[in-house]
């Protein structure tokens, strides 16, 4: 593997952990990170690379208001790209190509979100969602990302943060010398068979379903998000055995709570997936609505609605109905 470092990220502790971890790799030392990333590549090698900087943007964002279930909800971003390879992810034409980024300021990052949380609400709930930017829980093993910001976040009061993930590694989690009480591990789950089609080199949906009852049997809190429901060809029978063979291995009233919620792109990035993925059935199954956004059909949506109820009537139908 090749690693590139960002010449101000040499000193973190974090970046000297990664560099003894992967002692195999190729070190290039560069001057900017987006002086790789924010190139098209097509060259394989640079493909696997992993890139190591600082950042010095933001790392909190506002999440739009209809994204969690509270109104007060932030992304958190600590990396980018994911090492999976999901047909459908923003993520592939989110960036120009699928070099991985790990932000290895921890301090600075843990900085900004004292001071945005001082500003937050103290009477409700506030919550941040970690996995949008990458498989934080894929990447844990070399980024420490559990054991540097779960136990962060226990100081705080009303304050949350939701990691969202398709790995079955839970080892970071299981090596916390206790339980948090302010994260919750989100973890999402399909088919075995679209897993297989649609969401090439995530964990097994048994895997997932054995570390969430790992974690359940340890009285973590585990959400589990049904997204996204795929519009495929036969879905109504493929998701009852779905939802069946589920519910017969997790006990669901333990599951802090249950999320659902189909594809859903604005027109642009449709369009954008579009030309990049003109062979993906599964966009070809979206129509686009009044409101812009292509979604599936009223009728898919009502009969994932209507099974995703009938497993857990708290089951949270995200986005819009
Ligand atoms: S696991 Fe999530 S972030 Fe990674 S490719 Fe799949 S959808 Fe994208």
């Amino acid at each position: 593997m090749i690693i590139y470092i960002e010449k101000q990220a040499i000193n973190y502790p974090q970046t000297q952990k990664i560099i003894e971890k992967f002692k195999n790799s190729s070190i290039i030392y560069i001057d900017n990170y987006k002086n790789i990333f924010d190139k098209d590549y097509t060259n394989l090698d640079s493909k696997k690379a992993l890139i190591i900087a600082k950042l010095n943007s933001n790392s909190v964002s506002e999440a739009p208001a209809w994204y969690g279930h509270t109104k007060s909800a932030y992304f958190l971003k600590t990396s980018l790209n994911c090492v999976f390879d999901c047909d459908y992810c923003y993520l592939k034409w989110a960036f120009k190509n699928e070099n991985m980024v790990i932000f290895v300021n921890y301090e600075d990052i843990k900085n900004e979100l004292i001071e945005k949380i001082k500003t937050l609400p103290k009477d409700v709930e506030n919550w941040f969602y970690s996995g949008d930017y990458s498989d934080i829980i894929w990447m844990d093993s070399f980024s420490n990302f559990s054991s540097e910001f779960i136990q962060f976040f226990e100081q705080f009061y009303n304050i949350k943060m939701e990691i969202r993930t398709k790995s079955a590694n839970i080892k970071p989690l299981l090596d916390l010398w206790f339980i948090p009480k302010n994260t919750e591990i989100a973890f999402s789950l399909n088919p075995q068979s679209l897993i297989e089609k649609y969401e090439k080199w995530t964990s097994s949906l048994d895997s997932r379903i054995e570390a969430i009852n790992k974690l359940l049997s340890l009285w973590f809190k585990v959400w589990i998000r049904f997204l996204p429901l795929l519009p495929v060809k036969n879905y109504e029978e493929i998701y009852r055995d779905f939802v069946e063979y589920v519910n017969s291995k997790i006990n669901m009233c333990d599951i802090n709570s249950t999320f659902a919620s189909w594809l859903l792109y604005t027109k642009k990035d449709y369009n954008k997936i579009l030309s990049k993925y003109k062979d993906l059935d599964i966009l070809h199954m979206l129509e686009l609505d009044n409101d812009w956004f292509y979604r599936e059909s009223k009728k898919v949506r009502d009969t994932f609605y209507t099974m995703f109820k009938k497993l857990d009537n708290k089951c949270i139908l995200c986005l819009e109905y």
